[in-house]
């Protein structure tokens, strides 16, 4: 049993394991507005998205269910490492003297080290159910490629993977362990595709973005009937999938009895966002709770707070279907701050959405606060997260200042959703005290928004 008094470590046996998925859709009081076709603008079908996706992920893309079961085949590979624990911080609380109680699910447990598992396992078995036999993607600071490197090993498949250039210099043991797992791994832009011959033709050293290695994986999936795309973020289905996360939390708090007061998550694509706080979402609409429930993202790529709620292409090269979503233009290349997860011009469909509907808050962090948060996260708790939930770090930190302030024991949530062990090199520029807040202009932001598309 877990006593609530002293627990720091809340875990579930693998038969408390959740075996639904939750589809936050079913509960929404307005729909979220569809995809479009990039050239008719009308509503897009699954035939659409069938040269990139499999169709039982199609038909969880635009489904209204709202529950999905796991299939047995994923629930067995997802038992290596969940359910994952939920833990309370003990110790950073009394570092920062605060009557809150402060919780974080960890997502780090899982073989690459983040949430992204989640979804990748899932999508390489639907994948591999309907006999497709390679998967193809982009991958920016190299969690979501190894996430899918290690997924389609599972499965026997090969996986190709196009890694940001930046990041591709940057980070050599990502790549390192995405070919552990079998992937092959081609820094972008990349002379294999057109776009990239394109690309580095102007500029051979051209540092990349997400957008463009969303294009370059695309072209190669859609030129051969065996192999299909994956994408690590952003989509209905993957928030879906990420669901487990705030399903396995909600069991957690209830060992112990604790309702959160807020729930802070950080916002790439918002995906490891949407997977803690939609469960708890369904029961804020429900009545049952009351959290305030908030995105926190990069100050140099904020598209909730500062992009507009349009509809844009999820690439550079405008191949995808147009997304309803809160943008800062297809060809916006962010800052290189270190959370390259957050660096992506579009924020999930989904997300963007229930953010129009005032149903979560959002807020930007420069990233020197977030890594001085990390440094006393790191040093109280033990774990070194990775840069992007350093912004969810933040933000708790805030909360957990401010309830001291107003002498409040708040309960506040927060996803920890991948561990920092090959970010190393980002603490080392913080802990040199070279790293700057890179902030973004307005001047910037116009002059990228007038890549997205004008409907007519
Ligand atoms: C990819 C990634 C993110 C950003 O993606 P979301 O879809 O917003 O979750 C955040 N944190 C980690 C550890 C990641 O790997």
């Amino acid at each position: 049993m877990v006593n609530p008094e002293t627990a720091s470590k809340i875990l579930l046996d693998e038969s408390e394991m959740p075996t639904q998925w939750y589809n936050i859709v079913a509960d929404l009081p307005v729909p979220p507005p569809p995809a479009l076709h990039p050239m008719t603008h009308e509503p897009a079908g699954p035939e659409d998205f069938a040269p990139l996706f499999p169709m039982a992920l199609i038909e969880q893309e635009v489904s209204t269910k709202r529950y999905i079961d796991i299939p047995g085949g994923v629930l067995d590979v997802y038992k290596l490492w969940r359910p994952s624990p939920l833990y309370r911080a003990r110790r950073l609380e009394k570092l920062l003297d605060t009557p809150a109680k402060i919780y974080y699910k960890y997502e780090g447990v899982s073989p690459s080290g983040s949430h992204k598992t989640n979804t990748s396992v899932p999508q390489a078995y639907y994948n591999h159910q309907e006999g497709i036999t390679k998967l193809t993607t982009e991958t920016g600071a190299g969690q979501w490629g190894s996430a899918l490197a290690f997924a389609t090993a599972q499965y026997g498949m090969e996986c190709e993977v196009w890694q940001v250039a930046a990041s591709h210099r940057a980070k050599p043991y990502r790549r390192t362990m995405m070919e552990i797992w079998g992937a092959s791994v081609h820094a972008s832009p990349s002379e294999l595709t057109e776009f990239g011959r394109q690309l580095l033709a102007e500029n051979p050293d051209h540092p990349g973005s997400l957008g463009i290695a969303i294009s370059e994986a695309v072209s190669e999936a859609v030129a051969d009937p065996k192999t299909r795309y994956a994408l690590g973020s952003v989509l209905n289905h993957v928030l879906l999938h990420q669901t487990i996360i705030g399903e396995e939390a909600l069991l957690q708090l209830a060992k112990v009895g604790d309702v959160p007061d807020v729930l802070v998550g950080c916002t790439g694509g918002g995906s490891n966002f949407g997977g803690l706080a939609f469960p708890f979402l369904r029961e804020k609409l429900a009545g049952k709770m009351n959290p305030t429930i908030r995105c926190v993202e990069p100050a140099a790529c904020p598209s909730l707070t500062k992009g507009e709620y349009r509809y844009d292409f999820g690439d550079t090269a405008g191949l995808t279907p147009l997304m309803k979503m809160h943008t800062l233009g297809h060809d916006f290349v962010p800052e290189p701050i270190h959370a390259g997860g957050l660096r992506y011009h579009g924020m999930s469909p989904l997300v963007s959405h229930i953010y129009d509907q005032g149903l979560v808050e959002a807020i930007s962090i420069p990233q020197t606060e977030c890594f001085a948060g990390a440094i006393q996260f790191a040093r109280a708790e033990g774990i070194v997260p990775a840069p992007e939930p350093t912004h969810a770090i933040a933000a708790a930190v805030r909360e957990a200042l401010a309830a001291k302030e107003a002498g409040e024991e708040r309960v506040i949530l927060t996803a920890l959703c991948g561990h920092g062990h090959l970010d190393l090199a980002s603490y080392e520029t913080y802990l040199a005290g070279t790293m700057t807040d890179l902030d973004l202009s307005d001047d910037a932001i116009a002059e990228a928004m007038k890549s997205v598309p004008v409907l007519g």
